[in-house]
């Protein structure tokens, strides 16, 4: 390769390993020869403190990883005692400069690198045994650094039945307050061990461990370990790559999948999918795992557990083969219709991006058919989308919205809500919302060139807490959105380009006599016909419009409880206002006489324009399924049961529930906990971890991953210390002076030098608490000294305008350099559907709580070009040195790894929490519809109906625990408090003496939740 040839994927390695190399030296101190601070207040790699100062900490393990005073290598020896080795140690130490005259950058002076070998032997009935004190106390007097003194030592360890041999070097020299020296912690400091036969360490073996690599050849000790020719080496990070995935993994020739094959003539292609899909799994869960087994020594549970995985796949083949079969089915026409339309809408929602899915998309999509034509046993499954498979997870979604979609159409459903998808997150990413909106865009006009009848697909943005308006009143109090404000529909902006034509002119409006808000596209040649697209984002709209998808935020399912008008997520509106453009309408308030929800209306309300069962959603998306855990998690659990049974009052029909997660440990349980329905998961992983027939990991650089574990000093200092030499680096390639000798030492060709500052000139850091992320910019603002540094923060509590500006920033980035953002400062907010090319260079303070955050947000990087993630360990925490200690295993086998997600549906306190609103939900979208011709919106209009009816707490006990399943004696408390609840709720009722007003106020555990956060996320929910 020359380097005139280079490709930018070729280049980017290249950066990417010169970056790294810049970074480590600086944290080590290599390439100095001068310092002006202390080293033992700059370098934060490869030092060593003095036994005796850890000691005198009285810290213990936790300090002696936090300014470790030795490092080394934990082995297995082939043989047993005596274990002869050699070891090379190689360090340096630093001493104040001498010359009083000295510049101030040079106060301090690195003496020559001391290397020695040292021939060690632990012989019978030896423990541990010290080896090369004189030798390099000698050597370290030889330099300049009397005073200075270090060891090798070797200890027998039996641990876990296993005898190894713990091979250290240890700075034995004097605490620097004992010493007349001005630093007494050595530098640059590694140590290699040859010459003794070892054998690789296997790691705890799980039942689905035939899947893993379990063999790693020595742990480290407060460091990373290298292998190579008969050589174990330490290293002070812990370097990790992980390769591109592929999508295909068969020798079987690709199926053509693009999405004009797959609209015009599915069926041949499909044909060959499935016939490579059963070949390889013939072959792989065949007779290959049969030879493994023998060759592997398989125990019995290992076997077992690969004949029950065996037994899935094969499941999952039969379950896509009936699929297949269902679409080539004469009867299914409609099916196969609105499968070809689906395709043939697919290029433009993905902008030509991609001209067809990968095979495991269309898998997905082939095991998801029969819920449309045979939806009553399939809507008891919830389907998982597994994505630690890989990119193109929302298109698989959208594919499925869109089929379903169009299905509905083509079976007369010609308005109301198809599928409502829910994110977990407080914010929803405006970049998923425009791929959602954009993939109902292409259906709307394949809907128009197919001439199928029904209204135009549409979209609702429904999200909680500060996001866009609940409703625009006619007399807005202060702090509300008024109407009467121009400014204001700019502030909901929430598409930036036209999801028709891809315009960037896209203007906020406010139409009066629909009062609507609207996005418009200004563009002249948009194929979109009307002035306002079919995008909905105030609450209201959504009631009134009920568009096809809603997208939103998964606490809004909350309103259930409070608005009467949550009825179409459920099931069918009351009626259609008579209003040009009104909509639908709902149960009659003071304000709204007629149920129409534009302020004013008297217009009267007409019938439904199709069959009451048609309205409810078919399909209710969860994404990242693996957030609902804890508190948030068993409250959702309820109010998912108060949406099933509403529906299932309301009409008679289920809604399907498809989620997508980054975890399958346990997500049998959860779904089961959250839905009350049967779990199962696609893709089912393979015979290996790193393939199955859908994936495999190429040798491509997809993201390095470095551990770093920062000794003596702090994560902030040494985040401050990496931003600003990736920051300071990128620099030198940004100026024209310095950019040719960052290219030679880098090897890098002149071509796509642009490119690459573009790719790698915004550094991200990344911490899991609010808390790590404030203090990190705040630090990394007074302590980087590199100028101009423009840094953003993204969290949660960022507003909507900002966010929505700093990631269109982040994706057209200013043409000079200094003008742009350097350092994006984030929390969780960002690994949830932020996809950006040029994010490609992280920091992460400290391990995130879950494996899944860590799989998640790392994958914010890479996601075109190689990426390079520093993984700052806060060692001093016992998690995070385990998994410092194998950090390789930890990236490359991350699902391993992956905690089982903590969730009840049985928690009293929860139960307390959500019964105000279950008992809320009941009595405004049945109770109240039907009492004829009454609101009972009072308690004393309440009291008067239920009385009539002779209403008892118990009947309502049996259908609320019914609902949410409580069914064995494990649930008798529950019961117990729920038909306590209730006879409080019925006392406050019937006590004429009771002050409250509206019948939310009868509860005896507090209000209606207003969002499914409003509880203690933190505290964990145990049954
Ligand atoms: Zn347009
Ligand atoms: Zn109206």
């Amino acid at each position: 390769m020359t380097r005139a040839s280079q490709s930018i994927h070729e280049a980017s390695i290249a950066l990417l390993d010169w970056l790294d190399r810049e970074v480590t030296a600086a944290g080590r101190g290599d390439d100095l020869k001068f310092s002006r601070e202390d080293p033992s207040r700059r370098f934060w790699l490869g030092r060593l403190a003095p036994e005796e100062t850890v000691q005198v900490t009285g810290m213990g393990a936790r300090g002696e990883r936090l300014d470790p005073c030795a490092v080394g290598l934990r082995l297995v020896p082939e043989s047993s005692l005596p274990w002869t080795l050699r070891a090379t140690v190689s360090m340096v130490a630093w001493i104040k400069n001498e010359d009083d005259q000295a510049d101030e950058d040079q106060q301090w002076v690195k003496l020559p690198t001391v290397i020695r070998d040292i021939d060690c032997q632990l012989d019978m009935g030896q423990h541990e045994a010290p080896f090369g004190q004189k030798v390099l106390a000698e050597a370290l007097a030889e330099i300049g650094a009397t005073g200075l003194s270090a060891e090798v030592r070797l200890e027998m360890d039996v641990h876990a039945g296993q005898t190894e041999l713990v091979v250290t070097l240890v700075n034995t020299s004097p605490d620097v307050q004992q010493s007349d020296l001005d630093c007494t912690h050595l530098f640059e400091t590694t140590l290699e061990v040859r010459r003794i036969a070892t054998r690789p360490f296997v790691l705890e073996r799980l039942p689905d461990g035939y899947r893993y690599d379990r063999s790693v050849p020595a742990l480290g000790i407060n460091a990373g370990v290298r292998a190579f020719d008969g050589l174990l080496a330490t290293t002070d990070t812990v370097p990790v790559d992980k390769g591109r995935p592929d999508y295909w993994n068969s020798d079987a020739p690709r199926p053509d999948l693009e999405f004009k094959t797959l609209a015009d003539d599915p069926l041949p292609q499909l044909e060959l999918l499935m016939d490579a899909l059963t070949a390889w799994n013939d072959q792989h869960w065949g007779d290959e795992l049969q030879a493994r087994a023998a060759a592997e020594y398989w125990d019995g549970a290992t076997r077992d557990q690969a004949a029950k995985d065996r037994a899935d796949v094969l499941a999952e083949q039969a379950r896509l083969r009936s699929g297949l079969d269902l679409l080539a089915a004469p009867d299914n026409h409609l099916l196969l219709r609105a499968f070809k339309a689906m395709n043939a809408s697919m290029s433009h929602a993905t902008r030509g991006k991609y001209p067809g899915w990968r095979a495991f998309q269309v898998g997905f999509l082939l095991g998801s058919l029969r819920f449309l034509v045979e939806p009553e046993e399939e809507t008891e499954v919830v389907d998982t989308v597994w994505f630690a498979t890989g990119g193109g997870k929302t298109e698989t979604y959208l594919g499925l919205v869109v089929m379903t979609a169009f299905y509905d159409r083509l079976t007369g459903k010609t308005t109301g809500v198809t599928a409502w998808s829910r994110f977990p997150l407080r914010m929803l990413s405006l970049q998923q919302t425009q791929r959602f909106a954009d993939a109902l865009a292409g259906a709307e006009l394949e809907k128009r060139r197919q001439k199928i009848v029904g209204a135009p697909f549409s979209l609702g943005f429904f999200v909680g807490e500060g996001g866009t308006p609940n409703r625009l009143k006619l007399e807005p109090k202060e702090n509300e959105p008024s109407v009467f404000d121009e400014n204001m529909p700019g502030h909901y902006q929430v598409l930036l380009e036209c999801p028709f034509c891809f315009s960037s002119e896209v203007e906020m409006g406010f139409d009066r006599a629909t009062w609507r808000l609207v996005h418009q596209c200004k563009d002249a040649d948009c194929p979109w016909p009307n002035s306002a697209l079919p995008f909905y984002v105030v609450d209201e709209e959504v009631y009134r419009f009920l568009p096809t998808v809603v997208i939103g935020t998964l606490d809004k399912a909350a309103s259930i409880s409070m608005q009467a008008a949550m009825r179409g997520l459920v099931g069918p509106p009351l009626g259609l206002c008579a209003g040009e453009g009104h909509g639908y309408t709902y149960a009659p308030r003071y304000e709204k006489p007629k149920g129409c929800l534009v302020p004013g209306c008297t217009s009267s309300s007409r019938d439904l324009p199709q069959n009451k069962d048609r309205f409810a959603p078919r399909l209710r998306l969860q994404d990242e399924l693996h957030l609902l855990r804890d508190s948030l998690g068993a409250v959702d659990a309820h109010y998912e049961s108060v949406l099933d049974h509403l529906q299932g009052e309301l009409s008679t029909t289920r809604a399907k529930v498809v989620a997508s997660s980054a975890t399958l440990q346990g997500y049998d349980r959860q779904v089961d906990v959250l839905y009350q329905r049967t779990g199962r998961v696609f893709p089912q992983p393979g015979p290996s971890a790193s393939a199955s027939f859908w994936t495999r990991q190429t040798p491509s650089l997809l993201r390095r991953y470095v551990a770093v574990a920062p000794r003596g000093l702090t994560l902030e200092f040494v985040n401050d210390r990496t931003v600003s030499v990736v920051q300071s680096s990128v620099r030198k390639l940004v100026d024209p002076e310095t950019r040719q000798a960052v290219l030679d030492e880098a090897g890098i060709g002149p071509t796509h030098v642009n490119q690459l500052i573009s790719l790698y000139g915004t550094t991200v850091v990344y911490g899991s608490t609010l808390y790590d992320v404030e203090a990190s910019l705040r630090s990394l603002d007074s302590n980087v000294d590199v100028v101009p540094l423009r840094s953003a923060m993204l969290t949660g509590g960022t507003d909507f305008d900002e966010v929505r500006e700093i990631l269109h920033e982040l994706e057209n980035p200013q043409d000079d350099f200094n003008e742009r953002i350097h350092v994006i400062a984030a929390s969780s907010m960002l690994s949830h559907g932020v996809d950006i090319a040029r994010l490609n260079v992280m920091v992460m303070l400290g391990l995130p709580l879950t494996t899944a955050e860590f799989i998640q947000t790392t994958a914010r990087t890479g996601r075109t070009f190689p990426g390079l993630v520093y993984v700052l360990h806060k060692i001093a925490r016992e998690r995070d040195a385990g998994t410092f200690r194998q950090f390789s295993t930890f990236v490359s086998q991350g699902d391993r790894f992956v905690e089982p997600i903590p969730i009840t549906r049985r928690s009293r306190r929860i139960l307390g929490l959500t019964m105000p609103g279950i008992v809320e939900a009941r009595r405004l979208h049945l109770l109240e519809p039907r009492a004829p011709g009454q609101r009972l919106t009072t308690i004393a209009k309440l009291r008067e109906y239920l009385t009539m009816l002779g209403y008892q707490t118990s009947g309502e006990a049996a259908i609320i625990g019914d609902l949410l399943g409580f069914e064995d004696e494990l649930d008798v408390l529950l019961e117990a408090d729920l038909e306590q609840w209730l006879r409080t709720w019925d006392a406050n009722l019937k006590d004429h003496a009771f002050t409250g007003k509206y019948p939310n106020e009868l509860s005896p555990t507090g209000g209606v939740m207003i969002s499914l956060r409003d509880v203690e996320e933190s505290a964990p929910i145990h049954d």
